[in-house]
C-alpha cells in the first residue's frame, strides 16, 4: 500500500500478528523510500442484520442507538466505560455470527439484557422494566427473584 508520509507507492510488511481474539490482523509496515513505519489493521467486513420492529417495519441496525440504551440503563451506576464497550462488542459479534439478514428487535433486547445482567443488576432491572413493559407486577417480581437467586449462587 501507499506510504502515508511520502509519495512512495510501495511499503513493506515487517511484522504481522493476529489479535488475541483472532478477528483482526495487525501489520507493521515500513516505507522503503522514507523509512517511516505505520500500522494497518485488517478484519473481515460483515453486514449487520436489519432490525425487524414489532410493527413489522425494518430498520438498519444502529450501534450507537443500542449503546445509548445500555448507557441510559447504567446511568450513575459504578460500571466503567471499557466494560460497557466490551458488552456492546459482544452483542455485535453475536449478531454477526448469526449470519442472518434480519433479526427481531426483541432478540437484540434479550442480548442487551443478558449483558446488563452481567454488568449491573440495577441497570438490568431498569432496562428490563422499560423494555419488556411487564404485563403485571408478578412478572416483574419474577425477574427480580431470579436475579436474587443467581446472586446467592455466585456468593
Ligand atoms: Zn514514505
Amino acid at each position: 500500500m501507499h506510504c502515508p508520509f511520502c509519495p512512495e507507492t510501495d511499503t513493506k510488511v515487517i511484522d504481522s500478528r493476529l489479535s488475541h481474539d483472532g478477528i483482526q490482523v495487525r501489520r507493521r509496515r515500513e516505507c522503503l523510500a522514507c523509512s517511516e513505519r505505520f500500522t494497518t489493521f485488517e478484519s473481515a467486513e460483515f453486514a449487520m442484520p436489519r432490525v425487524i420492529k414489532s410493527s413489522g417495519a425494518r430498520e438498519i441496525f444502529e450501534e450507537q442507538k443500542m449503546r445509548m440504551g445500555i448507557m441510559r440503563a447504567l446511568e450513575k451506576r459504578p460500571v466503567d466505560t471499557a466494560r460497557i464497550e466490551e458488552a456492546v462488542q459482544h452483542i455485535i459479534r453475536k449478531l454477526r455470527e448469526m449470519n442472518e439478514s434480519e433479526v427481531n428487535a426483541s432478540f437484540i433486547g434479550e442480548l442487551v439484557m443478558a449483558e446488563l445482567r452481567e454488568l449491573d443488576q440495577v441497570a438490568f432491572v431498569r432496562f428490563a422494566s422499560v423494555y419488556r413493559s411487564f404485563q403485571d407486577i408478578n412478572e416483574f417480581k419474577d425477574v427480580v427473584n431470579r436475579l436474587n437467586s443467581t446472586t446467592e449462587e455466585n456468593n
